[in-house]
């Protein structure tokens, strides 16, 4: 089924399945991740976390940033603790393991 996502204009295309991860942020914007669902209770919709970084010109996960402003709960001792975790089943470095197809659409007209 298609729906609708909106990312930025300057976002890099979605590779293809496997391929090297460029933050194009497809699959964060499509649903939330296991993570998301479990830590930021997100079950649907564009992840609360995803943040665009101007400077490398592609999407990033805030929740791997700087958890503590997601998760104000979380202590500072067990922040990096936390990373480890989170980042193991977020697949954090690796190929892109979303099977979404994206289409641009040209919405300046
Ligand atoms: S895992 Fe794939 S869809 Fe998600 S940001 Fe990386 S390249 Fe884009
Ligand atoms: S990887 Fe990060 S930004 Fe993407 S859905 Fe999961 S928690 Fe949200």
């Amino acid at each position: 089924m298609a729906s609708v996502i909106w990312l930025r204009r300057d976002a890099p295309l979605k590779p293809a399945l496997g391929d090297t991860c460029n933050g194009c942020g497809v699959c964060c914007a499509s649903e939330p991740c296991p993570v998301a669902r479990a830590y930021l209770w997100q079950f649907r919709g564009s992840c609360k976390a995803l943040e665009w970084d101007d400077h490398g010109k592609r999407y990033r996960c805030g929740l791997l940033l700087h958890p503590r402003l997601f998760l104000l709960w979380l202590p500072a001792r067990f922040e990096n603790w936390f990373l480890q975790r989170v980042s193991r089943k977020i697949a954090a470095g690796i190929g892109c393991d979303s099977s979404f197809e994206a289409e641009s659409v040209d919405t300046s007209a």
